[in-house]
């Protein structure tokens, strides 16, 4: 049995932010023993409560969905039944507050993300697209109407949503997307969406799905939330794109839309342009960034498990090499120090401090030695790391991918060069 989360406010979150460990200085304090499975004692910044909420997370998600995930990855299959698991924990849309989301804080949110990935980024990226994107695209600029219509029943994983940014023309560059909202033709007080969205996370199971479009009169970009149940046929298509040699547990496809009507009122009614969507995204990436953490060390530990058993030159195990030793260290290095930039940004973003280029600067970082890293460790397995038993060639086509989406580490780069230099590199 599980717990779930407590419902309760952010703010009570914060202001029991106290670190498990006593504050203050002991004269006379014993060091602690090096643990390689938390190198700096991240977990002595975390709230007794934030400790709690990541020993649920991680219970379920070994318990849970780790037997599940070597099918899945093999079968190219996502089981919807996972978010409505995660939907019981309260682990969806839990930074939300109200609509029967926790209210955790960042730190907690990202612990539940990091728990996620340490079994699979493709069930992350389920968890995020309905966390992060979805819910908290609606939380931050829905309508109360929507919010209530739609947050409860997401919060609890039976409303699935889906994130249309992306064009098969318009990827780094969304801003010159082609999706258009015109009034509709026949409809009264209906919008007619007409477009093509490619490679969006959970399409060809969301019951509803926030597309941004360009608005007829002003040109701009706007968010609508379209409902599968409500588009007539032959209006919205999402058909699955298969073969994926990535995040195979996840499940992404298209959204073709020809002339959909869309409830006037079903539009976000406040924010333009590229603000929605990049608001939206801040979010999701904050959580990437923990989440390779939380895959990374389950490289590590995959690992270090097989130099300790794996045998070559007069019965030594590997891992007595010192070369093997070093990739250990390396990786675990940089997991230890990603852990603790999450922390601080986590605790900025509670109280509203944390600028969109810290996000950019962790997640770009955070994904790139990920992947970096997990390449190398996958040498340690010799030839089975041909083997997906193994779980660590798994690891690293995950990771290709989330250094690409939401941001590819390079554009990354581009955002934080302008930010150092005052000069917009990508226009
Ligand atoms: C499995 C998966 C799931 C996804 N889920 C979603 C989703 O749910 N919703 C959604 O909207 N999108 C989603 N995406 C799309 C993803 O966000 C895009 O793939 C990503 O933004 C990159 O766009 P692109 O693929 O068109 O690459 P491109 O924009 O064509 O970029 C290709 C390369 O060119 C580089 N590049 C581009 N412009 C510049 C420049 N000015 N200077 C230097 N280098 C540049 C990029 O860094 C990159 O390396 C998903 C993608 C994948 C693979």
């Amino acid at each position: 049995m599980y717990r779930a989360l407590a419902r309760s406010s952010a703010r009570q979150w914060a202001s029991s932010a106290r670190p498990v460990a006593a504050r203050g200085y002991a004269a006379h304090a014993t060091p602690q023993p090096f643990n390689w499975e938390d190198p700096l004692n991240a977990k002595s910044l975390y709230t007794e409560e934030e400790v709690a909420i990541a020993e649920t997370a991680e219970a379920y998600c070994q318990e849970r969905m780790l037997p599940r995930v070597l099918q899945a990855y093999r079968d190219e299959h996502y089981d919807k039944k996972i978010l409505e698991e995660m939907g019981e924990l309260g682990l969806l849309g839990a930074t939300i507050e109200g609509y029967g989301c926790a209210g955790v804080s960042n730190v907690a949110s990202g612990l539940i993300t990091k728990a996620v990935e340490r079994v699979d980024s493709g069930y992350r990226s389920g968890m995020s697209v309905q966390s992060s994107l979805a819910m908290g695209g609606i939380d931050e600029f829905g309508t109360q109407e929507q919010k209530e219509k739609f947050l409860p029943g997401m919060a609890k994983g039976k409303i699935l949503g889906a994130f249309g940014l992306t064009e098969p023309n318009h990827g780094s560059d969304p801003g010159s997307m082609e999706t258009t909202a015109k009034p509709h033709p026949t409809k009264k007080g209906y919008l007619s969406l007409s477009g093509s969205k490619t490679w969006i996370t959970n399409s060809p199971i969301a019951d509803v799905l926030l597309v941004w479009a360009k608005h007829h009169e002003t040109g701009k970009i706007r968010g609508y939330l379209v409902e599968r149940s409500e588009c007539p046929p032959g209006t919205l298509e999402t058909p699955a794109l298969k073969n994926k040699n990535g995040l195979r547990a996840s499940l992404t496809g298209m959204i073709h839309l020809d002339n959909c009507p869309v409830p006037e009122a079903m539009m976000f009614p406040d924010v333009e342009g590229l603000r929605g969507p990049f608001t939206c995204l801040n979010s999701a990436r904050y959580g990437i960034a923990w989440g390779m953490t939380g895959a990374l060390e389950d490289a590590v530990a995959r690992t270090r498990q097989y130099a300790l058993d794996r045998k070559q030159f007069k019965g030594n195990p590997i891992a007595k090499y010192q070369l093997v030793q070093k990739k250990l260290a390396d990786a675990v290095t940089d997991a230890a120090m990603g852990t603790l930039a999450c922390v601080q940004v986590g605790r900025l973003k509670d109280k509203g401090e944390a600028a969109p280029e810290m996000i950019s600067l962790i997640k770009r970082q955070n994904c790139d030695r990920a992947l970096y890293n997990t390449r190398v460790l996958q040498e340690v397995f010799g030839g089975n790391a041909v083997s997906d038993e193994y779980g660590i060639g798994r690891v690293v086509a995950n990771l290709f991918v989330t250094q690409t989406y939401e941001g590819q580490s390079d554009i990354h780069s581009l955002i934080l060069g302008r930010a150092i230099t005052g000069i917009q590199a990508f226009v």
